[in-house]
C-alpha cells in the first residue's frame, strides 16, 4: 500500500467510500472526521485524509492540503464534540508507533478531565 493508491480492503477507504458506516461529524472533498469505534477518552476522533496513504511515511507533497486541512480542522471539531478546554493529538505511525490502521489518521482525543501524561510508562503488551 503506497500514498495515493486506493486499497479495496482498506477499512479507512471503506468508510471514506460510505461502505461501511461511521459515525461521521464532517466532511468534504480532502477530508473525513467521525468517532472512533472504541473511544479512548470522552472526546474521541478520527480525522482522515479521503485518499488512501498508509502512513506518514508514504506522505509527500500530495499530502499538503489534506494534512493542512486535517490541522486546521482540529480546534472547531474538537470544540464542536465538547472537548473545549484541551486535546490532544495523535498521528501513530508503523509499528514503533502501534499503528493498527494503515490508512494516516489523526487522532483528536479530548477531556473533560486533562488526559495524563503524553506517553504512559507501562509496557505495551
Ligand atoms: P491506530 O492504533 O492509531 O492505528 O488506531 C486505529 C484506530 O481506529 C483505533 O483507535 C480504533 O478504535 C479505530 N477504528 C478501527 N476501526 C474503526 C471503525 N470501523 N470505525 C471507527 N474507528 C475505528
Ligand atoms: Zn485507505
Amino acid at each position: 500500500m503506497s500514498g495515493g493508491q486506493p486499497a479495496a480492503d482498506c477499512i479507512f477507504c471503506r468508510i471514506a467510500r460510505g461502505e461501511i458506516p461511521a459515525r461521521k461529524v464532517y466532511e468534504d472533498e480532502d477530508v473525513i472526521a467521525f468517532n472512533d469505534i472504541q473511544p479512548q477518552a470522552p472526546v474521541h476522533l478520527l480525522v482522515i485524509p479521503r485518499q488512501h496513504v498508509a502512513s506518514l511515511y508514504e506522505a509527500g507533497a500530495a499530502q499538503h492540503a489534506a494534512f493542512g486541512k486535517m490541522l486546521a480542522l482540529a480546534g472547531t471539531l474538537a470544540r464542536q464534540a465538547g472537548a473545549a478546554d484541551g486535546f490532544r493529538i495523535i498521528v501513530n505511525t508503523g509499528r514503533v508507533g502501534h499503528q493498527e490502521v494503515y490508512h494516516v489518521h489523526m487522532h483528536i482525543l479530548g477531556g473533560p478531565d486533562p488526559l495524563g501524561p503524553m506517553l504512559s510508562r507501562r509496557k505495551p503488551a
